[in-house]
């Protein structure tokens, strides 16, 4: 059988966000007798999921009158945001300044400056500590602001509710079309909950029995602000990046979360090992989470279901701790058994 056409051309990079595959999850459905579907964010032009994000909020403040030509972009982030502003930032004509924790993996750091960021790095500090990287960001962009002449605005995606309307018009309707509105579960992790919050808007207005399901790291807060509505920090830590909050963000509010799990981060790296090796699908840690997650709530809900994930991004942008033996020996944790001999 013949291929069908492909899309048409689009318009620059702009063009090329979204629109990803969803990919049924051999293994994992297999396993469950569900159908277990990953949306395939990590083929986003920028490797993640955040393009999206990025795009949403820089259309959102050039639409307000907030970002002029020769404006400047400034945000804090675990680094793929950061990434997806700098690329819409010159496909736009504005420059970005990208402020980012110390601790996330160099692969993001090194593409961050490849491609034209103005990046600083900032000590890892908890949220409540004035030196943290969403408040440093804040204060940079208030300052710049008065002093560039272009003007500056603070991207603020944890706040920013352009953030997860942009999910619900795009990452939602997409999942929708392309699972033929049936979805009976949705699993996600959360950053700034705009992916979780966007699809979840999505799915539960076309159908308000779809589940949507809070997937936790350990160490955040989230899961027992779902469970209990009080955001408490669980005991542990995760190497997973991006995900795993101390509060609630405003992309959050509002929003029906009907359950949320916990998955430690043996059991995500179990997924993003496994899908490296056995499905070609090589995943970053929050991926792995997302896909543990969803194999937990299959399982609860017994065979014949479809469970819808987020493969926020790719392995290789952790390949120096993921894929890294040493690393993950000084955390516990185990290494992809091919990386070891
Ligand atoms: N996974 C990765 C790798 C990310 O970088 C992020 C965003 N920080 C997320 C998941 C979470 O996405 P969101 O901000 O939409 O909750």
């Amino acid at each position: 059988m013949d291929a069908p056409p492909p899309p048409s051309p689009v318009t620059g990079l702009l063009g090329a966000i979204g629109h990803t595959p969803l990919i049924r999850l051999a293994r994992a459905s297999a396993a469950t007798g569900c159908d277990i579907l990953g949306k395939a964010e990590f083929m986003n032009p920028g490797g993640s999921v955040k393009d999206r994000a990025a795009l949403a909020i820089i259309e959102g403040a050039e639409a307000r009158g907030d970002l002029r030509p020769g404006g400047l972009i400034v945000e804090g982030t675990a680094g793929n945001t950061g990434i997806g502003l700098t690329l819409v930032g010159n496909a736009r004509g504005y420059r970005s300044v990208i402020v980012m924790p110390e601790t996330q993996s160099q692969e993001k750091i090194d593409f961050l400056r490849m491609i034209g960021a103005d990046l600083r790095l900032v000590p890892a500090k908890p949220f409540k500590d004035p030196g943290n990287y969403v408040h440093v960001s804040r204060r940079l962009a208030e300052e710049l602001a008065q002093s560039h002449p272009g003007g500056a605005i603070w991207a603020n995606q944890f706040d920013n509710l352009d953030n997860r309307e942009g999910h619900r018009r795009t990452t939602g309707a997409e999942i929708l079309a392309q699972a033929g509105g049936r979805v009976d579960a949705f699993t996600c992790a959360c950053g700034t909950g705009g992916t979780l919050a966007g699809v979840a808007m999505a799915l539960t207005r076309a159908d308000p029995s779809t589940l949507i399901i809070l997937a936790d790291p350990m160490g955040s807060a989230l899961y027992s602000w779902v469970k209990t509505g009080t955001p408490v920090m669980s005991e542990g830590g995760s190497i997973t990046e991006g995900i795993g909050q101390s509060r609630v963000p405003a992309n959050l509010e509002g929003v029906r979360i009907d359950d949320a799990v916990q998955v430690p981060d043996e059991e995500a790296l179990e997924q993003v090992f496994d899908l490296t090796i056995h499905e070609g699908l090589c995943i970053g840690g929050s991926a792995g989470l997302n896909v543990a997650a969803a194999i937990r709530v299959a399982r609860r809900l017994g065979p014949g279901h479809r469970i819808v994930t987020i493969l926020c991004d790719g392995g290789a942008r952790y390949q120096s701790k993921l894929f890294n033996p040493e690393f993950l020996r000084g955390k516990n944790l185990p290494a992809p058994p091919w990386l070891v001999n």
